[in-house]
């Protein structure tokens, strides 16, 4: 699997080569592309990187000489074995690629309807860190089943900025560490936003995973008569805890989820 910064960088190339599309009078055909030369660019050098020779370049564009404009647009040829098929038709779906990896690792795994009523939100309390690191932690502190949570969104320092990683007591479908309260450990699934909420808001990609996971426990992701009830760590744990902090947006819960206190 791509690691979430290699991900990006792809979605980047395809957003920029969306952006770089031919406009109709110029013509490319459908495996050709179209640079805008730039400050600093040179005919090798764009060559070099998509990956054609100069001379294609040249004889494409009816180019004289190597000298280039900036603001010049160029038909870059088809890369030799280069197919139109070849090349992603569509970027990524952004709404759903967050829960790709909840997906991957739900896939074949029993699930007793209405064993999970709580979906438990947790900041982690510290801007650094991520499911491995908190599992460590977490053995460390004397939880023999690791790390306490079932899923951790990163913010983009230890993990992806949004990405949900998937602890093994989901895939194992065992009880969380998460809260104090035995009861709703057991009924309860733990989600981890990496970040400190006492300090600043989440992110929105972290928040947009977050809602994502959420939509998708309460949806097909949960079987049951009836939707798990979303919470936060304090409303549980009353008087114990700040988690998930005082910047995050409780409002949201409630006013997409009927989530409140008690
Ligand atoms: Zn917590």
């Amino acid at each position: 699997m791509l690691d979430r910064r290699q991900f990006l960088r792809r979605a980047a190339l395809a957003l920029g080569g969306l952006a770089l599309l031919p406009s109709p009078l110029l013509l490319a055909a459908p495996a050709e592309r179209v640079h805008v030369v730039r400050s600093g660019d040179t005919l090798s050098a764009i060559a070099t990187r998509y990956g054609v020779s100069v001379e294609s370049i040249r004889t494409r564009n009816k180019l004289d000489s190597t000298r280039i404009l900036v603001g010049q647009r160029l038909v870059i040829p088809a890369a030799p074995g280069a197919s139109p098929a070849a090349r992603p038709a569509t970027p990524p779906a952004a709404a759903t690629a967050p829960l790709a990896p909840v997906l991957a690792a739900s896939r074949g795994l029993r699930i007793q309807p209405g064993r999970w009523t709580h979906l438990v939100v947790h900041h982690s309390g510290i801007e650094t860190g991520n499911a491995r690191a908190y599992d460590g932690a977490h053995r460390r502190r004397g939880m023999e089943n690791g790390l306490a949570y079932h899923f951790v969104i990163g913010n983009g320092r230890d993990s992806g900025d949004g990405e949900i990683e998937v602890g093994q007591r989901w895939t194992r479908q065992i009880f969380g560490g998460h809260v104090r309260s035995r009861a709703i450990n057991d009924c309860g699934i733990g989600i981890c936003l990496v970040g400190n909420f006492e300090q600043r808001e989440p992110g929105a990609r972290q928040l947009a995973s977050l809602h994502a996971l959420l939509e998708h426990l309460r949806g097909p992701g949960l079987p049951g008569s009836r939707p798990a009830r979303v919470t936060v760590h304090r409303w549980v744990d009353r008087n114990h805890t700040v988690c998930p902090g005082r910047r995050f947006p409780y409002g949201d819960l409630r006013s997409r989820y009927g989530a409140a206190p008690g």
